[in-house]
């Protein structure tokens, strides 16, 4: 399943035109709230790419080549074999092209941790939209905005009405914005786990529709890592112990994610000797991979004293809604902190609850 030829020969078998000609599969790759690492992991196949040229005529990737929406709107609906989708759904325009692209293509993959569970730029969801702008077009010291302005959806000048997208006050995931076909985990997803599942594309072996396309396991599984039934008095920062390299990192009190992260990476942060901070998200079963973690960590704190356990969090986990939800926050049940926006001041039920769930106190309860 690994080789170029086998996928070629399936190519040969099924896809020959009547003429000999190849007929070539149509390819999407968009990015909307993302980093830019899932399209530059899709390289790291390495010279499978080649195969992947070979297999796909490039419908629309705007990192790679010049392309425009008026394009893709012009396309027949289901005429993309596979749209690869990566990012978050920040803005107005970032859900229009989830929603146009969903349209065209007859394959969506959620690709990536922002698609998938909301990822990093999902932490936002701790602030409200105010705060949000205040920080980037007014409290940064290297911003410079003495008349106050911030981003309007629409602007008149001279020549006419400037439009930008509407930032919305809560990242939301691809699949709850479009119906997704499929999901690729990771932050980024492996190269070995793209190049699976491309070829299961080609090889016409997807499995069925709304499954991650990876082994469903844990971080923990792939771990060589011993564990035991040990309890800890303390958690440790990264820094401040030198880890025995075989034993359990969760066992010697530094909080590793592997146990509610789901597998495809190989446990590769562990066998570096740093812990899995949870980029695939939660493993298949888990609704919310921090509710798992602290249902995790609770069970090996060595106490049963209420303000002991503070204690221990308090001082080892200074940030336990980025510790525990560092990937996952938009695709969690709690979705968002609905603290308080001081847009609306209002504090909802679901602000409290997570603070006292996440062991979170007023210090660390970001954007109330
Ligand atoms: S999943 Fe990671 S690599 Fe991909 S866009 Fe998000 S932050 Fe970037
Ligand atoms: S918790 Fe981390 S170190 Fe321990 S077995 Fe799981 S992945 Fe390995
Ligand atoms: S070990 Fe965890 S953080 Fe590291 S790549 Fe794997 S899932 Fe991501």
């Amino acid at each position: 399943m690994t080789g170029k030829s086998e996928v070629q020969a399936e190519r040969e078998k099924g896809d020959a035109a009547p003429d000999g000609e190849k007929h070539k599969r149509k390819l999407a790759m968009y990015w909307a709230a993302s980093c830019g690492g899932c399209e530059i992991a899709l390289l790291g196949i390495n010279e499978k790419i080649l195969t992947v040229s070979d297999a796909f005529d490039i419908a629309f990737w705007p990192c790679i080549a010049d392309g425009k929406v008026h394009d893709v709107e012009a396309m027949p609906d289901g005429s993309i074999d596979l749209c690869l989708f990566n990012g978050a759904i920040r803005n107005s325009e970032n859900e229009y092209m989830a929603r146009l692209l969903r349209a065209k293509s007859k394959i969506l993959v959620a690709f990536g941790s922002c698609a998938i569970d909301g990822g990093i730029p999902g932490l936002a969801n701790l602030s409200s939209r105010k705060e949000l702008l205040d920080t980037v077009y007014q409290d940064l010291p290297a911003t410079e905005n003495p008349d106050h302005l911030r981003p309007q959806v629409e602007t008149t000048v001279e020549e006419g009405t400037l439009h930008l997208p509407l930032f919305y006050k809560t990242l939301k995931t691809l699949s709850q914005c479009v119906a997704v076909d499929y999901y690729l985990p990771g932050c980024p997803p492996e190269p070995e786990q793209i190049w699976k599942a491309l070829t299961a594309v080609l090889e016409g072996r997807l499995p069925e529709k709304g499954a991650v396309l990876g082994p469903v396991s844990t971080v923990c599984d792939e771990c060589p890592r011993t564990r035991s039934e040990k309890k800890i008095n303390r958690f440790y920062r990264t820094w401040q112990i030198i880890p025995d390299p075989d034993i359990c990192l969760l066992d010697q009190g530094i909080v590793c994610c592997g146990i509610a992260t789901g597998a495809g990476c190989g446990a590769c942060c562990p066998q570096m000797n740093m812990p899995c901070i949870g980029c695939y998200g939660p493993p298949e079963g888990v609704d919310d991979q921090g509710a798992q973690l602290m249902s995790a960590l609770g069970s090996i704190i060595d106490s049963r004293d209420p303000d002991e356990i503070d204690r221990i969090i308090q001082e080892g986990i200074p940030d336990p809604a980025g510790s525990f939800y560092r990937f996952s926050l938009a695709s969690s049940l709690l979705r968002r902190s609905q603290l308080a926006s001081k847009e609306n001041g209002k504090r909802s039920p679901t602000a409290t609850g997570f603070a006292e769930s996440a062991g979170i106190r007023e210090k660390a309860h970001v954007g109330s």
